[in-house]
Formats: C-alpha cells, structure tokens, sequence
C-alpha cells in the first residue's frame, strides 16, 4: 500500500489535517508534541468512475483504492541532528512513498509557531534543510564506505552531494532512471516527491490567491514544480464530521469547495497511480497500478494465481461504459479487446482476467 506522510512544523495543523483526512479523532492540542507516534489512517481514493460504475451494476459491494496517510508529527530545527524527537521523526517520513507538506498561512496568536511568527518562506526552508542534513549524513557515511573502489555510485554520489550542499532537494537534481535506481536503497529524504498544503484561515479561503503568504507558497512551489493545495484544516476538520447532507448545506452557505479530495487525488497521481477497475453485481472494485505496468504484471496485482496462469485480459474502457452503460452492449458494438500479457494497461481500463490455474 502507498503510504503518504503528513510532515511540518509543530502547530501548523498536521493533525488537524490528518483527522480531517482520516475522520479518526487524534488529540489535537496545542502542544507541540501532542503527536509523538505516527497516527496511521487508510484513506479511500475519491473516484467519480467508480461511484458510476456502481450506479448501474448496484454491486454488494464496492472497494475503492487506497492510501495510506501518516502524521508524522512535527519536525523541528535540528531534528536532523537529533533535537526535538529528531531522528525518530526522520525514520517515519522514510517510509513514506510521498510527502504531504503542511505549512502555516492562518494567524492565531493563541496558537504558537515554534519560531514565533508566520513565516512559509523561512519554514519550508527549515523543513528542506533537516531533510537535506539527513540525507547528507547518510550520502557521507555511503561515500566514506566506498571511497577505495572507484565506482558509478560514487561518483555519483559525489554529484548528489555537491548539489545538495547548494539547497537543492535530491528530487530536483538531474537524475536518469539509472542513477535513481542506484540511490533508491539508500533510504534518502528529499528524493521523495512532496505536496505542499497551505493552511489558511477560513476567511481567506475564498479569495486564497490574494493571501500574502498563499502566494510565497506557491511562487516557492512554482519554481521547484510542486502541487500546493490551499485548505484551511481546521474547517475541513469540522466538515469531515458531519454528514454528506449537512456538510453540502454548510459548503453551500458558505460559498466555499472541500479540496481535501483534491489533495488525497494529488497524492495518487504525484505517485504515478492510475487505476483499473473489476465490476460485477458481487463487487466492483478500483485497483491500483503504476504506470506503464502491463497486463500480466496487473492480473498480478488481483492474486498471484491470475499472474502465474495468465491466459488472456478481456478491456473495455471506462469511457465506453459511460456511453453504453451495459456489457452486453459493449461487446455487440465490439468494444471489448483480448489483450495479451503485454498490453500496457491504461486508467480507467475494465478487466476481466482470463487465466488457467493448472498452467
Ligand atoms: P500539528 O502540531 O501541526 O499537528 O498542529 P495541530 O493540528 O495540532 O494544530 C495546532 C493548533 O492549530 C490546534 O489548536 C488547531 O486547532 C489549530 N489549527 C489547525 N489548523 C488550523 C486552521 O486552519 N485555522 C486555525 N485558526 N487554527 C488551526
């Protein structure tokens, strides 16, 4: 399961955020170590299709994909070198597929920022420099380990390094699929793909554009291509507690959107997700894939079985089924393909997996 960390300053609203995503009640307090182990929650992905999908097959059931979100809890100046609850902060984000990054836009005086005042600029920067510690920690220790051998991961190492020192994010250096891939074990930070969330207040929810520290967020985020999602997560909190009913009412009065979607379908796609779906009247279902996986790779994701004996995939795509709305149809207009194990699968795909468990 993909797995999304929730990471910031203390008292920017991770928490806040995280219940808000997971509608669990983490204890949210104004302290900055209320959350000291990872809270972690399985999030459904929204999926318009798949609401569809099941519109019309009235199934007993239907399975959305999902993520796994993490609230890391908040990681401090010095964390890298151990302050705070540092290292045990750093070791949860390792495991995270994607960072989700929270950062402070909403003034509260009865609310403290660890470093006093809101400042986005400053925090992202303190974020960036205890991940970018951690990772030169780890790059050093590596280099010192190999430095008899001349190799390509030393060299490039070396590269990663000399960048890096600059304040450059190892997710922005120039790197080939060959060099990730000698680097990918290593456990590295800033090599993960990261989304900021800008914490407003509710009042500048409506016009965020024109919020002074929206835009330093997001010209930051500009330059280094990063999907910032303006929400504040303290009303979003309150909305995930109600009922579809009141909370359309209470959107409705105050003229505002719920973007918690937008940012749990921005994980899924910064991770190059895309999704293929089973349908029947049992079950319909959205399963996950990376792209460019092909279809025996994807009978695989079902069950082992499906790889090992795979015959055939039966496809039609979602689009067709907008129009058509029945299989029958679908296959009269001859919409459905046989594929075969090397079809790349595409979003959006309606498979039937064809396979023989004798093979
Ligand atoms: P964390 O330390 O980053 O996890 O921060 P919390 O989620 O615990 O939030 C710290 C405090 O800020 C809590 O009292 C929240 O109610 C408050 N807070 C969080 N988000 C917002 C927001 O969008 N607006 C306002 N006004 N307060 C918020």
């Amino acid at each position: 399961m993909f797995k999304a960390g929730i990471i910031g300053l203390p008292n920017v609203g991770k928490s806040t955020l995280f219940s808000a995503i997971t509608n669990l009640n983490v204890e949210i307090a104004n302290y900055p170590f209320a959350t000291i182990e990872p809270n972690i929650g399985t999030v459904c992905v929204p999926d318009e299709r798949l609401d569809f999908i099941s519109s019309v097959f009235k199934p007993k059931k239907t399975i959305y994909a999902t993520i796994e979100f993490y609230d890391v809890a908040g990681l401090i100046k010095g964390a890298s070198k151990g302050e705070g609850l540092g290292n045990q902060f750093l070791s949860h984000i390792r495991e995270c597929d994607v960072l989700v990054e929270v950062i402070r836009c909403f003034e509260n005086n009865d609310i403290i920022h660890v470093e006093n005042n809101i400042d986005p600029k400053r925090d992202i920067e303190i974020i960036n420099f205890e991940l970018i510690s951690s990772d030169l920690e780890i790059i050093n220790k590596r280099i010192e380990k190999i430095k008899n051998k001349e190799s390509s991961e030393f060299n490039l190492l070396k590269k990663i390094k000399s960048e890096i020192e600059k304040g450059l994010l190892i997710k922005d250096v120039n790197l080939d699929p060959e060099e990730k891939k000698i680097v990918k074990n290593l456990g590295l930070l800033s090599i993960k793909p990261i989304i900021y969330v800008a914490n407003l207040d509710e009042k500048s929810l409506k016009n965020f554009f024109d919020n002074k520290f929206y835009k330093i967020v997001k010209e930051i985020a500009d330059e280094f291509s990063i999907k910032v999602i303006p929400l504040s997560c303290e009303l979003e909190n309150q909305l995930s507690k109600l009922s579809c009913k009141e909370k359309k009412d209470f959107i409705n009065l105050l003229k505002i959107e719920s973007h918690l979607n937008k940012l749990i379908k921005n994980c899924y796609e910064t991770l190059d997700l895309l999704t293929f779906f089973t349908v029947g009247t049992d079950e319909c279902k959205a399963w996950t894939f990376k792209k460019g996986m092909v279809a025996v790779d994807c009978a695989g994701i079902i069950h082992s079985d499906f790889k090992k004996g795979f015959i055939k995939a039966e496809i039609y795509s979602f689009a067709d089924f907008k129009i058509f709305q029945n299989e029958q149809i679908i296959r009269e207009k001859g919409k459905v393909r046989l594929e075969g194990k090397n079809y790349p699968f595409q979003d959006g795909d309606i498979a039937f997996f064809k396979f023989n468990v004798s093979k």
